[in-house]
């Protein structure tokens, strides 16, 4: 075995692992990334089909982003923001407001039924930190100090969240999540939030739809009693007396949960319903965010392609014209180079902590890496890249290439649902796609296919029974060819 593999046998404890299995065999060491490719230590090349757990996006040792960090080097790598400003950290900030405030198509909020589309919160504040999770609790922490603030020192402000949701693993994301194998362990560690139902529609037991070859928001059938079932639960609490003080969600698509899309507009209603009860706005687009989910969307009818004219936005809120009061962005801030979060709000949240020294109304909390210097140099550089013309031309066919390759996977009949949003993809792996049967956990079907992929060159890791395709934004027409192509054949390999 390699020497650095054995060294990491000896030692190295990885994150969401059975580490029985993985000490079982040699690991692949990566030793160089470019582009979308990957090599290990033996010198074997690999695409990298997740974009290194969803975080990278314009490939490894992109010219510019090395260029910046490099420049930023020679001046100084940190320095502590508790005490002192600086440059990359105040040039980002700036940067961030600019591109999370685009002009939105009003889009009245009468479907709903509740009154008129008040004015947009604008995102001007930036709270840095390190990562998706701890941007997440900055969110959580200044929404529940903000409404104790404004509504009294008596509430106990609670928060509502999605089935499924996942907003990383430190105690306060963990309290928002609701997947049971990764949270349930920890319940004793919590603080309780509820949940609500998220719209899933391959398997909502509202969708009349039997199952189709189409990924299953084209063709579901019902009434959006997930739309109803989030105006009951407001409704319900507001009777108890302590209204939301926070609505919590994954724009567009949830991660974790499994790549589970939202049909066009469930965004936009169950917001529309979160306002009409007070409730701040919580988006997580840690995964989503930096152009993640394109600009086309699957538009489930004629009406719903007007009412949501294609957005150019860098953030999945935005095409559904919703605009939060808390924007949380982690993972593709920095291109994927370096653990730097953000967490943006309004001057109206950020005037509620402003006060006399003595009365310590300060918002006491920062981390020793918070406004980092390289990443902030990388982040800028990268947000120069999404905005170039190349980038969103590059995007925009890459997503459109992956669209028409992802139709060659209906022809298998292990493959139950094929949900894309831009440049993610889901593929739901199930016993029989006519009955939508799953497989079970330890089957692991989903592992056994990656296993296969990674055979055939090709790196992603799976999501129980969903195949995850994230290609760096450089992925080339060949490349993300080879990926499809390559996770065809696993499937036919592992099932047949
Ligand atoms: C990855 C992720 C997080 C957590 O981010 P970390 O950087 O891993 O802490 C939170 N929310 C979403 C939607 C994510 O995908």
């Amino acid at each position: 075995m390699n020497r650095i593999a054995k060294l990491d046998h000896a030692h190295v404890w990885h994150p969401f692992t059975q580490m029985r299995d993985w000490l079982k065999r040699e690991p692949v060491v990566i030793s160089s990334g470019k582009g979308a490719v990957l090599w290990d230590v033996h010198g074997n090349e690999y695409l990298d089909a997740n974009s290194s757990i969803w975080t990278n996006l314009h490939g490894h040792q992109h010219p510019k982003i090395n260029t910046a960090i490099t420049r930023q080097l020679k001046k100084i790598s940190h320095s502590s923001a508790l005490g002192f400003a600086n440059e990359p950290a105040s040039l980002l900030a700036e940067k961030l407001v600019e591109v999370s405030n685009p002009k939105l198509v009003g889009r009245a909020s009468s479907r709903a039924g509740h009154g008129s589309s008040a004015a947009l919160p604008h995102l001007n504040k930036v709270f840095f930190s390190d990562d998706g999770s701890t941007a997440l609790e900055v969110a959580l922490k200044l929404a529940y100090e903000f409404t104790r603030r404004t509504r009294g020192r008596k509430i106990k402000p609670r928060f509502l969240s999605l089935e499924g949701a996942y907003h990383g693993d430190t105690i306060g994301a963990v309290s928002l999540g609701h997947i049971d194998l990764f949270h349930k362990a920890y319940g004793g560690l919590l603080f309780k939030t509820d949940k609500v139902m998220s719209p899933y529609c391959y398997r909502c037991p509202f969708n009349k739809a039997k199952p189709e070859r189409a990924d299953a928001r084209e063709y579901r059938k019902c009434n959006w009693e997930c739309v109803s079932l989030v105006e009951k639960r407001f409704s319900t609490q507001k009777k108890r007396g302590n209204p939301y003080a926070g609505f919590v969600f994954e724009p567009l698509i949830q991660g974790a949960a499994g790549m589970i899309p939202q049909p066009s507009d469930w965004l936009k209603r169950v917001t529309d319903i979160a306002r009409a009860h007070g409730a701040l706005l919580i988006a997580d687009e840690v995964m989503t965010g930096f152009g993640r989910t394109g600009g086309a969307r699957l538009p489930t009818s004629r009406l719903a392609r007007t009412l949501a004219p294609p957005s150019t936005s860098l953030f999945a809120s935005h095409h559904e014209s919703v605009q939060p009061d808390f924007l949380c962005v982690a993972k593709g801030l920095t291109g994927g180079y370096l653990p730097m979060a953000a967490t943006l709000t309004t001057q109206n949240v950020f005037d509620a902590f402003l006060g006399e020294y003595h009365e310590f109304k300060s918002f006491f909390h920062g981390h020793s890496f918070t406004g980092n210097q390289l990443g902030a140099s990388a982040a800028l550089a990268s947000l120069e890249i999404l905005q170039s013309k190349q980038s969103v031309v590059a995007r925009n066919k890459l997503e459109q290439t992956l669209r028409d390759e992802l139709n060659s996977l209906w022809s298998l009949p292990n493959v139950g649902d094929v949900r894309q949003v831009g440049l993610i993809a889901g593929i739901e792996l199930v016993k029989d796609w006519r009955t939508r049967k799953p497989f079970a956990l330890r089957d692991r079907a989903g592992i056994r296919v990656c296993e296969a992929m990674a055979r055939h060159g090709v790196l992603t890791r799976p999501i129980g029974n969903v195949i995850v395709l994230m290609p760096p934004y450089c992925t080339t027409t060949a490349q993300a060819r080879r990926m499809v192509s390559v996770l065809r054949e696993a499937v036919s390999e592992v099932f047949e």
